[in-house]
């Protein structure tokens, strides 16, 4: 008899368990670590000293990831901008425009076939949003967004954030969750009750609580580290597989690699909003030969904050390397860009006009699919 009802109790334990497993996927983790541990379960085995530390070490790591998850989320991944594609018109044939490789292209604008524009450099075609993103990193299923310039310092943050929360859930509960396990697998939770006032349900949330944490925690540190190793490299994921050249927009070393993607180094690096000082538009992007200034221009660019557009636009001409025809448009700006010129010159125009048009849309590309990016 004895032995019947230890095995139907460990099938209704299990049974148990499982339903937690769903309903803790409905539910936020936060929940289960404040109301069920923090709450009761550190009050019961006499640590009531650490409960207020505690809460506010992993709410505040688990809000900041909970923050990070919603600007991933909610955020335009970096779509075309509407002054990139006035630019192309604007220059017109000026402006070369290359095949789509899966290979470094710097300075060059290539074309999508699916949206029928012109985009800039480390821009891609997700088939799964059917739009162009700026430097697109890749299509997260996790946060249901695509990752690019706009949000892939909210996805960074998200993934480091999530992991932190991971860590301080199962350090800070590790005693009790090996106490608690215990407690049921003797099948002591009968006297856990009675001494403690904590029910089966929460001792099995709990358990489930910390088994979730350790797999994401599984999950979630090789993630990091993959994407932080590109981060630090200035490069996306579909850039990972690029070795056609050395990376161009690789400066050199892992400060200046992130600054690429956080902005200059200040308080706003550790929270999910649009970097204060960026170093780039999306558009264009420092080449790991260019002298930069101090405000992450190249030498010679004067930011005219009365006219940023100008500035931009002034920029973009040099770095695409806007053929003379357009250049004869705008002769007093520049000066002091000679040697930019001459530095960007390197990476010749490799379709022209002829080949490939805006408009008429005959463009003969040499497109290969790779992963479902183009
Ligand atoms: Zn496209
Ligand atoms: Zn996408």
């Amino acid at each position: 008899m004895k032995g019947t009802h230890y095995i139907s109790c460990r099938w209704h334990c299990l049974l148990l368990l499982v339903l937690w497993l769903v309903l803790l996927h409905a539910q936020p983790a936060g929940v289960v670590y404040n109301l069920i541990f923090l709450r009761k379960i550190l009050p019961a085995v006499g640590k009531q000293v650490w409960v207020i530390p505690f809460a506010i070490l992993f709410n505040s790591v688990f809000g900041l990831a909970l923050w990070s998850y919603l600007r991933g989320h909610c955020s335009d991944p970096g779509l075309i901008p509407d002054r990139w594609k006035e630019f192309v018109e604007h220059v017109g044939p000026a402006l070369s425009i290359a095949p789509a490789r899966l290979e470094w292209q710097p300075g060059k604008a290539t074309f999508c076939k699916k949206c029928g524009i012109a985009r800039p450099e480390r821009a891609h075609h997700c088939n799964i949003c059917g739009v162009c993103v700026l430097r697109m990193d890749h299509h997260c299923p996790w946060i249901n967004n695509c990752v690019g310039f706009l949000n892939h310092k909210f996805f960074l943050l998200l993934v480091t954030y999530c992991l932190l929360a991971c860590c301080v859930a199962l350090f800070t509960s590790l005693p009790e969750l090996l106490y608690c396990a215990g407690a049921l697998l003797r099948l002591e939770h009968n006297i856990f009750y009675k001494e403690h006032h904590v029910q089966i349900s929460e001792l099995l949330s709990f358990l489930v609580f910390g088994f979730l944490a350790l797999g994401f925690l599984g999950v979630l540190a090789p993630m990091l580290a993959q994407h932080a190793h590109l981060a630090t490299m200035n490069a996306t994921t579909i850039e990972g597989h690029y070795d056609n050249m050395p990376n161009p927009f690789d400066m050199g070393s892992t400060f200046p690699n992130l600054e690429q993607i956080f902005g200059i180094f200040g308080i706003d690096w550790f929270l999910p909003i649009l970097p204060v000082r960026p170093l780039s538009d999306g558009v264009t992007f420092a080449r790991n030969y260019e002298t930069l200034g101090p405000d992450g221009l190249p030498q010679g660019m004067v930011r005219d904050y009365g006219q940023p557009w100008a500035m931009q636009e002034k920029l973009w001409r040099v770095r695409y390397q806007v053929r003379p025809a357009a250049q004869q448009e705008q002769p007093a700006q520049e000066n002091g860009l000679d040697q930019l010129m001459g530095l960007t010159g390197c990476y010749a125009p490799c379709v022209s006009r002829d080949s490939a048009t805006h408009d008429g849309l005959t463009v003969q590309m040499q497109q290969k699919g790779w992963n479902g990016y183009a």
